[in-house]
């Protein structure tokens, strides 16, 4: 890390802040988590889930092939009627007992998730694992409710969800899908991501520990086959998918002509806007947060950020200064600010797009760090002299990579956050309310900020337009996908 110029000339070091790992209980392989139980794969295969930020392996887990999957539909058809036919009020309090079990393991779960996807341990710690619990506790008050999410009329569950979520957010997006799911009466189906299926694993032995009734819930880890056999399963009656965009329409594809009812949370290349006005110190740790905050392996990152071209240097100087305090390596550090990139693959796509950015002409700048040297790593960075066209300010880069365009006018910034195929989030930063609200208004984004960035809570939707899905998820909406309503 390059030693950070203070204006008061003093520089605090920071020693080694370590979490501990020694009160993780991880078993040395996990089975598939169908019917209540843990079993052996009938036709999949077992595959070690590695530790990104020291490319050692953690556990063997099992992926599912697509007998396992039969066997999972069957389990939770079998489970579905039993668990809809529940008193709505003690569905609720299965929900209620898992968040109170996500609770009790938080540090566990926090730390495992650092371990297996590489977030520095104090976003999971504080950010990961409290939003898993509030979904579940925010779904278990719904259960007994379900009518009046929608409007007052009569509800009925669909049946099976066939439930897909990405590494990014590992438990926190399996949350967002099950506990809606079976807050309505739905059983689950879900599958994590290929580099980051313990924490599932974990959530599966907190519904053992629940009593949750056999069946309701079934966790199938695999990689993209496994999702792609899920999808086409004949028994399954929903299917919610976190992912990316070309994931998402190879889905919808799938689905054609069955009348399986499709949820889509996609990419997104979210516009961050900076206006002459705004408070720019707050703004520049928006900026950070929004950019920089799990690496970037954040579907609504702020990765295009838009500055009007008057305080365009300052904010950039600003930015650049703050970056250099960016802490970044071992994810298990509670001072890190920045863990390791999720896998190799991810690394190489985020390598390949920012020569890209390079070879068009635009400047990049990456903070000189000391980087490990086992595991994957990216510097931060950040790009100025980008033009609209350019493959950086397009195509999502889903890492710690940040696009500087400027813009002159209101009217510019909106007509330029608006110029993207996707539509998941936005950003505005300046001092006066009416416009804030006005260009708020004007943002095609299934989320905007304002005067701040990436907050997420339990009761508020969450979802995209245009290439960035459609469904919501969170608050009462995120009920509708997992009912048919009459
Ligand atoms: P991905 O689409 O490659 O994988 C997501 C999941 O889909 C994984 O579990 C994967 O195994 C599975 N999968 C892969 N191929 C499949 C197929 N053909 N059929 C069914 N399932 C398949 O995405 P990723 O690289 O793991 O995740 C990053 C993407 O997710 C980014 O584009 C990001 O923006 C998006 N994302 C969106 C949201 C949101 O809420 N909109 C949240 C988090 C991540």
């Amino acid at each position: 890390m390059t030693t950070p110029q203070t204006r008061t000339g003093i520089v605090w070091e920071y020693a080694p802040a370590p979490e501990s790992s020694a009160h993780v209980r991880l078993r040395g392989s996990y089975g598939l988590f169908i019917g209540g139980e843990f079993r052996d794969p009938l036709d999949g295969t077992r595959v070690a889930t590695v530790n990104p930020a020291t490319e050692e392996p953690i556990a063997e887990v099992a992926f599912a092939g697509p007998a396992d999957l039969r066997a999972a539909v069957e389990a939770a058809r079998a489970a579905q009627p039993g668990w809809a036919g529940l008193p709505a009020l003690d569905r609720g309090k299965y929900l209620f007992r898992i968040a109170r079990l996500i609770q009790e393991r938080a540090r566990e779960l926090a730390v495992v998730e650092s371990m297996d996807g590489g977030k520095p341990v104090r976003e999971s710690r504080d950010v990961d694992i409290p939003l898993a619990a509030a979904h579940f506790f925010h779904y278990a008050g719904w259960a007994d409710k379900l009518s009046y999410g929608v409007g007052g009329r009569e509800v009925a569950p669909l049946g099976v969800a066939a439930q897909i979520v990405p590494w990014n957010f590992p438990l926190l997006m399996a949350a967002w899908k099950l506990a809606p799911a079976l807050a309505c009466g739905n059983t689950a189906v879900l599958k994590p991501a290929e580099t980051t299926p313990l924490t599932a694993l974990l959530l599966a032995e907190i519904c053992q520990e629940a009593e949750l009734p056999e069946g309701v819930m079934a966790i199938v880890p695999g990689d993209g086959r496994t999702g792609a056999a899920l999808v086409r399963e004949p028994g399954i009656d929903k299917v919610a998918f976190t992912g990316s965009t070309a994931v998402g329409k190879d889905i919808q594809a799938a689905l054609a002509g069955r009348a399986v009812p499709l949820t889509l949370e996609l990419g997104g290349k979210s516009a961050n806007v900076v206006f002459e006005d705004a408070a720019l110190d707050q703004a520049v740790e928006g900026i950070v947060n929004g950019i920089f905050f799990n690496q970037g392996h954040v579907c609504c990152a702020g990765s295009r950020l838009l500055i009007q071209e008057s305080v365009a240097e300052q904010v950039i100087a600003k930015l650049w200064a703050r970056m250099g305090r960016l802490r970044v390596g071992d994810p298990l550090d509670k001072n890190t600010d920045v863990g390791a990139i999720n896998s190799r693959e991810q690394l190489e796509r985020i390598e390949e797009l920012v020569s890209a950015g390079e070879g068009e002409g635009a400047v990049r700048r990456s903070v000189a760090c000391e980087l490990p040297e086992r595991g994957y790593w990216f510097a931060p960075t950040l790009f100025t002299e980008v033009a609209p066209a350019h493959r950086i300010a397009v195509e999502e880069i889903f890492g710690p990579v940040v696009s500087v365009l400027t813009f002159r006018t209101q009217a510019e910034a909106i007509q330029k956050a608006n110029a993207s195929p996707y539509g998941l989030a936005a950003g505005v930063w300046t001092d006066k309310g009416a416009k804030a609200f006005e260009v708020a208004s004007a943002l095609q984004a299934g989320v905007v900020w304002q005067n701040t960035y990436n907050r997420f809570d339990p009761s508020a939707a969450f979802g995209g337009y245009k290439e960035s899905g459609f469904g919501r998820e969170g608050g009462p909406a995120g009920l509708r996908p997992y009912l048919r309503v009459s």
